[in-house]
């Protein structure tokens, strides 16, 4: 009797201060959000050497009821645009009455890229904005803004969405990435996040690194500091088709409803098919025109011609074959290629 008395008052306690927690205003960069408000506005990223100051846009939605905290990101590679419309549509229709929880949306993480149309790289000091990652407080500007969507989102968040997709470059068909990193609590529960955002193919991923300090990719800073996340790949070319949009929006709203932030119970429309393999060709050459043979979505055999790169008087440079029996999960479309950029990714099954 005094044991299950004690345990109750446990409990009771226990479920006071969650909901405390979970009711508590939250603040973003600029923006706080309290119970039952969705504010947006910006996180401001200091300026440095290279640059005035960036002011990186987001909406926080803070439900009334108690919940996790759900980051969703778009824009890190600022000429990919699905996920930068899918995320303004978003923002639009959650209501923070009907959620549980906290949904903190990165509008465009890379603005910079954004707006100076730059594909993989930031036009101020031409790195890779998803390998920089934790960022720096006083690196340059791809680091800055890394350092306060680490700090700002993803130090804040429970789950976590990057959404990518081809980039200006690249024809693609819709994945995503399920990054195992060896903690069996958070690998299960990014597994679950890959199967209920609901993309046809699901490419399980490996061997990223475990640098905690040097964590490279949004997704991986937050896998790495306990928090389960996936990378999502659906539109291509700089286009802005309703499927790929749509598809992040589906997949958005299944993870909120598995997470149990809005009723209801995840649509899931077919079995994704896993790639447990894949192989990414660069070209080893320092200047070239590229051309495709294959599409996004072909299969392709071990040894055929996928593409093939030619110097700029159309002397052949590099021939690209697939290394297995396996899929056409991106290939590069339009012809400049440089030293150690992608070609194609071939997946295997
Ligand atoms: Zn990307």
């Amino acid at each position: 009797m005094k044991l299950s008395k004690k345990l109750f008052s446990l409990i009771f306690i226990g479920s006071i201060s969650i909901s405390c927690i979970a009711q508590n205003p939250i603040t973003v960069g600029e923006v706080t959000a309290k119970p039952g408000e969705k504010i947006s506005g910006y996180i401001i990223v200091p300026a440095g050497r290279d640059s005035d100051i960036v002011k990186v846009p987001i909406t926080v939605i803070n439900g009334i009821k108690a919940g996790p905290t759900l980051a969703l990101v778009a824009g890190v590679h600022g000429y990919e645009y699905p996920p930068v419309l899918a995320m303004t549509k978003l923002s639009q229709q959650l209501d923070p009455v009907s959620i549980s929880g906290k949904v903190i949306i990165v509008h465009v993480a890379n603005v910079p890229s954004f707006l100076k149309r730059t594909v993989y790289y930031n036009p101020y000091d031409w790195k890779n904005f998803n390998r920089v990652f934790p960022g720096k407080i006083d690196g340059t500007n791809s680091e800055r803004i890394a350092f306060q969507i680490t700090k700002e989102v993803i130090d804040q968040c429970d789950y976590l969405i990057d959404n990518h997709c081809g980039d200006g470059n690249e024809d693609l068909m819709q994945y995503l990435y399920y990054t195992e990193i060896g903690n069996p609590e958070v690998d299960n529960r990014s597994k679950q996040l890959a199967i209920n955002f609901n993309l046809k193919v699901i490419v399980h991923e490996t061997n990223r690194t475990k640098d905690v300090i040097n964590s490279l990719y949004v997704s991986n800073t937050a896998l790495l500091r306990g928090k389960p996340a996936i990378s999502i790949e659906a539109g291509k070319l700089g286009g802005t088709a309703e499927e790929d949009i749509n598809a992040i929006m589906k997949g958005s709203y299944n993870i909120l409803k598995h997470l149990k932030m809005i009723a209801g119970e995840p649509k899931l429309d077919f079995q994704s098919v896993w790639v447990q393999e894949f192989k990414i060709i660069t070209s080893e050459h320092e200047a070239g025109l590229y051309y495709p043979i294959v599409s996004r979505g072909d299969h392709v055999q071990k040894g055929e011609l996928v593409g093939y790169l030619t110097d700029y008087f159309g002397n052949n440079l590099q021939e690209v074959k697939s290394p297995f029996d396996g899929i056409v999960l991106y290939i590069i479309a339009t012809p400049p290629m440089s030293y150690g950029e992608p070609m194609v990714m071939i997946g295997r099954f």
